[in-house]
């Protein structure tokens, strides 16, 4: 399939590499020069100009830093650009609001569209293991999941337009709260002169147990391998964990939900951040 993809950043570089690995012509496009020549040498072919790059496709994927950019590249480039009928797979994290307003601009001109963001980093992007969670019609998912199958190994219809975004933020505002829970319970197991390993030990296998804890240790040497193995280098970056928070406190807002632990995390993160953007988001240990 003829299959247009922009924004070939450390995420879109490699799931643009798997999509061509997978047969499909793919006619990639970003505002940087080296991402483009990259994607030539992962089999893609490189245009200058995101129009171009759509001209004759079946499908555009975009994997883009922020709405801002999602909605002025599908309103100026896109929409009116790629051939009518083709299916449009935002694989961007931005806010529920302007996915919808562009999923409901895209199928006023008679496209199918879906948000599909992603669970997992730049090493599942580049192994094609990524989780997607998509929001659309049924037939706008069913159009796009084989598409999305190339680069993920678990697709998920999350419900109508949005709905994708949503189940990204609400997922990642649960992971930075017990995270920092995880955190501060083996600090305080450790003033209160109770070693990590052990404290590792009772709590994985009782109430308390969690992802953080026991897939993602925050305590180097504890549990499965992990970045505070590696000096916190790697992962989740702290920044993107906050541009997820910021997303969810937004949406939080507009929705009328009560966050009180969001909001906390945010700040925390926002704190932390300022510093450290780059260090893994179970750094946030070195906060306690
Ligand atoms: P990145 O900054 O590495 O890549 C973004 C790419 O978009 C860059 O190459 C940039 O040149 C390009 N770009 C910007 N404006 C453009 C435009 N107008 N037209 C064409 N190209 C344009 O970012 P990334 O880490 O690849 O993240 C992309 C998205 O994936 C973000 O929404 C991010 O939140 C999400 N995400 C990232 C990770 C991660 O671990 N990096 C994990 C999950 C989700």
């Amino acid at each position: 399939m003829k299959i247009a993809f922009i924004g070939l950043g450390n995420m879109g570089g490699g799931m643009a590499a798997n999509l061509a690995k997978a047969g499909h012509e793919v006619r990639a496009f970003d505002l940087s020069r080296a991402a483009l020549d990259t994607a030539r040498e992962n089999g893609c072919e490189a245009f200058d100009d995101a129009k171009q790059a759509v001209d004759g496709v079946k499908a555009v994927v975009s994997m883009l830093p922020n709405g801002q950019i999602v909605k002025a590249v599908y309103e100026n480039d896109v929409i009116g650009h790629a051939p009518k009928g083709a299916v449009l797979l935002d694989c961007s994290t931005i806010d529920v609001a302007t996915a919808r307003e562009v999923i409901g601009l895209a199928e006023e001109a008679g496209y199918d569209m879906v948000d599909a963001p992603v669970s997992g980093g730049i090493a599942a992007a580049n192994g094609g293991t990524l989780t997607f969670m998509v929001g659309g019609t049924g037939t706008a998912f069913t159009r796009a999941e084989p598409i999305l199958d190339c680069m993920g190994k678990a697709v998920i219809h999350a419900g109508d337009a949005g709905n994708g975004q949503a189940a990204k933020i609400c997922n990642n505002m649960l992971l930075a709260i017990h995270m920092i829970g995880t955190c501060e319970a083996f600090r305080m197991a450790e003033k209160l002169g109770l070693d990590a390993q052990t404290f590792y030990d009772i709590s994985s296998v009782s109430s308390g147990q969690n992802w953080s804890m026991t897939s993602y240790c925050p305590v180097p040497g504890v549990g499965p391998q992990s970045p505070s193995d590696n000096d916190y280098q790697g992962g989740f970056a702290s920044a993107l964990m906050l541009k997820d928070l910021k997303l969810a406190m937004e949406a939080a807002g507009t929705a009328g939900a009560s966050t009180p632990l969001g909001k906390h995390a945010q700040e925390i993160y926002e704190a932390f951040a300022k510093d450290n953007g780059g260090l893994d988001f179970s750094g946030i240990i070195k906060t306690l």
